[in-house]
């Protein structure tokens, strides 16, 4: 059922411009896409409230576009050269790659999922006399299943910090993890991969540099940190955000939009003193999630995932992870991440990283706190969730299904259709009137061609949230009809009124009043 969703959300998202294949006429690049007219649109809503919430909301956080190619050391100094390795597995008779530490993440997924089963089951049983805390703490199969969980996790860990891939190998053997292609446990050993794309900087290919596409955007916030806050004059604690493209080898990439090898990341690194970085880790984390609630996705579709597998320099880390079409996946990072990063460069460079703290007399290297989340993830969450067919009623009894992009209004990439009845009679002229008055303030889309019934439908496909048609009257008297997409709600308002109407409802400042910053 999920999994017919998702196809549509696939299948819908091609054929009305929102995500084509890369390079598609020549059959594709696997795990590259393009955004086509209304997909650009969407994104650039996304990045829009994303960098709204963060720079216009906060005093102290300032935004800044950092190049993508950058020093070859910057990667030495932030550990990618050495570390940014996924441990890939291949099964022998499918011939399919897969990523080691994925295959026991849903291994241990799948046990939980048995968990959760039983707790909705005892819940249905109990009614409201279930104590649920009480029942996973003492029910046999649970604790039987918990207690297996907590094994393979402690083992995984353990595997992973050392960097121990026989082990790695040896869970998923002992645990008699399967392909899923071809249900085999015939794998191959388990290899480090590194995601790193790498390219030459210089003309001359032999004195040419080595030099790779950043797989992330947080080290050009790092090694900016001194520009910004010297030239800013920012006080600590204070943030600085940025969206830009990053690059990794993804050994899978099997998800559509979910994991890509080029892909555009929002991320924002929090400076603070030391000692105040739990205060501001949970600051962070309820701000984020309440930042994602806000757009009306509904609550029950985010959950927060801590990691038990914190990097040696982590103070914490969270995900917020989205109720994808495929299953609870990870979203958006949060991450602790102590002085890590700035002392690295300080090292590296040999440059001070530090800050003169005007109320101590001391200086030091902050702490930072980082959010981290992929547009086209959050594209993916959002175009998801939106989709519904939903069946409707029509005046003669019969039953049709009306596909629907139910987007926040402010993320929708068309906010008004402007439709004259029919082609003639002076209509569009008078459309175009409309047009004029609405466009410099929002997107509007100008359509007169086929019945107005087929026009609608074509606008709810796409989520836009108004429908305006001009037709006689509007010639007398200036008003129009004003169609809702959710309700499909008709109102006779006049064309003096639609700035107002449309404003309040598609305003970020909606969303932005949601958020106790
Ligand atoms: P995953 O475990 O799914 O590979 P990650 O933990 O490596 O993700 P981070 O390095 O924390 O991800 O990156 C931060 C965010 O960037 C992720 O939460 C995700 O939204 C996004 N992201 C990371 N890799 C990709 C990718 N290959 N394609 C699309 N978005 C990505």
């Amino acid at each position: 059922m999920a999994e017919d969703t998702f196809k549509k959300v696939i299948a819908h998202a091609k054929e009305y411009g929102f995500v084509f294949q890369s390079s598609e006429i020549y059959d594709g690049l696997s795990a590259v896409y393009d955004y086509g007219q209304n997909g650009s649109e969407l994104k650039e809503n996304i990045k829009r409230y994303w960098k709204d919430s963060m720079v216009k909301l906060h005093e102290n956080i300032v935004g800044i576009d950092s190049a993508i190619f950058m020093h070859p050391t910057v990667w030495k100094a932030s550990g990618h050269v050495g570390a940014f390795n996924d441990p890939l597995i291949d099964n022998k008779d499918s011939k399919k790659r897969y990523r080691a530490d994925v295959l026991i993440e849903d291994h241990i997924a799948k046990i939980e999922a048995k968990i959760n089963k039983d707790v909705e089951k005892a819940k249905k049983r109990f009614g409201d006399a279930f104590d649920e805390k009480q029942f996973r703490e003492t029910n046999g199969r649970i604790l039987e299943r918990q207690n297996k969980i907590n094994g393979i996790n402690e083992r995984f860990v353990k595997a992973t910090s050392e960097g121990d891939l026989t082990e790695i190998k040896q869970i998923i053997i002992d645990e008699s993890i399967t392909c899923p292609v071809s249900g085999s446990k015939n794998w191959t050993d388990v290899r480090q991969f590194n995601l790193m794309f790498d390219t030459k900087l210089g003309s001359v290919s032999e004195d040419a540099d080595k030099i790779y596409l950043r797989p992330e955007t947080a080290q050009g916030i790092f090694v900016n940190y001194l520009n910004v806050q010297k030239t800013g004059r920012m006080k600590l604690p204070f943030g600085i955000a940025q969206i830009g493209k990053a690059f990794r080898n993804e050994i899978v990439a099997r998800q559509f939009i979910f994991r890509m090898r080029e892909f555009e990341q929002m991320e924002m690194q929090f400076f603070i003193r030391s000692g105040e970085e739990d205060k501001q880790f949970d600051y962070w984390k309820t701000l984020r999630m309440q930042w994602h609630k806000a757009l009306g996705l509904g609550d029950e579709n985010y959950r927060f995932h801590d990691h038990e597998n914190l990097a040696h320099y982590a103070k914490a880390a969270t995900d917020i992870e989205f109720n994808f079409p495929f299953g609870f996946k990870e979203l958006e990072g949060i991450h602790s991440r102590t002085d890590f990063d700035l002392s690295q460069h300080q090292k590296f460079s040999g440059k001070k990283l530090q800050y003169f703290d005007p109320e101590t007399n001391t200086s030091y290297v902050p702490y930072v706190i980082e959010t981290s989340i992929g547009v086209d993830r959050m594209f993916l969450a959002v175009l998801s969730k939106a989709f519904e067919e939903e069946t409707i009623k029509k005046d003669d009894g019969k039953t049709e299904i009306r596909t629907v992009l139910r987007f926040p209004p402010a993320l929708a990439p068309v906010k008004a259709a402007i439709l004259p009845l029919i082609k003639k009679d002076g209509l569009p002229e008078k459309a175009r009137e409309v047009l004029n008055l609405l466009k410099y303030d929002f997107n509007c889309q100008y359509e007169e061609k086929d019945s107005i019934g087929k026009r609608y439908r074509r606008q709810d496909a796409i989520g836009t949230p108004f429908c305006i048609t001009i037709d006689h009257q509007t010639l007398e008297d200036n008003t129009v009809t004003l169609r809702y997409r959710d309700t499909m709600a008709q109102d006779r308002v006049t064309i003096d009124d639609l700035p107002a109407i449309i404003d309040k409802e598609v305003n970020f400042k909606n969303l932005f009043e949601k958020l106790s910053v």
